[in-house]
């Protein structure tokens, strides 16, 4: 890669600090062999000065996917089996957004195939049904704020979701939906900066940069038999969002 002037420089800073990212590594330099040719790998960041553009110029999933590489970034590599980066349309209206990787998601490297993903899968479907709103799983996009599952499922640290959750807002940059539904606490604490419960969060919208954020349960907590008010409460918030997004 040829030397990067100032103001380019300055133009990839602006960028990322405004997706909320306060972290950077240094790469590694590649082998020279490695060396991609100029500018295939680099995100079209342009030096706008508004949000839409700067969103309009983010890079393209597959070269997030290929910037996180074998990664080793943070101590959640250890334990992985597989990287969980994503599912979905890449060009989704809606994002859903948990907090992590767990067993099942580890071993198949996608995001929300376990219990709690297949009751989100039923969630997402039969509310859209209902409503009449023609939606599959796979017409949305499905990731989470780290991509490697964290020992006995433990919530991811801060530094964590620090080093990780900067590819999740490249994600987010690069798919420019018009709602993200944060499932759970931990994504919707990282994704909006509050630290309500969210008990007192959900069915009420944030935002992230200048999307709409709608807060809900996390599947999992709706797993557990006891939970069939908040069950009914996360349908209204899923009826809310989908209504928004596809009205
Ligand atoms: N829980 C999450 O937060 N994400 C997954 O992908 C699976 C379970």
């Amino acid at each position: 890669m040829p030397p990067m002037d100032a103001e380019l420089i300055r133009g990839y800073l602006e960028f990322y600090q405004d997706l909320g990212i306060k972290t950077l590594y240094r790469r590694a330099a590649p082998a020279p062999d490695a060396v991609a040719p100029t500018g295939e790998t680099l995100p079209q960041i342009t030096t706008q000065t508004t949000e839409g553009d700067r969103l309009r110029h983010s890079e393209t999933l597959p070269q997030i996917l290929a910037d996180i590489g074998d990664c080793r970034r943070c101590r959640l590599h250890e334990g992985r089996h597989k990287l969980v980066f994503g599912v979905g349309n890449p060009t989704a209206p809606l994002v859903f957004v948990g907090e992590g990787p767990g067993a099942d998601e580890d071993a198949q490297g996608i995001p929300f195939v376990g219990r709690a993903g297949q009751l989100l899968t039923q969630m997402i479907e039969n509310t859209a049904k209902r409503e009449g709103i023609a939606l599959t799983r796979d017409d949305v996009y499905i990731c989470n704020v780290v991509k490697c599952r964290p020992p006995e499922n433990r919530t991811p640290e801060p530094d964590e979701m620090d080093i990780c959750g900067q590819f999740m807002a490249r994600q987010l940059a690069a798919i420019r939906p018009k709602a993200i539904c944060a499932l759970g606490g931990t994504a919707a604490h990282y994704l909006t900066g509050r630290k309500e419960g969210v008990t007192k969060m959900r069915g009420k919208w944030f935002q992230w940069r200048e999307v709409p954020v709608m807060v809900t349960y996390h599947p999992s907590y709706l797993l557990r038999a006891y939970n069939q008010e908040a069950k009914r409460e996360a349908w209204e918030d899923l009826k809310k969002v989908l209504h928004f997004v596809y009205d």
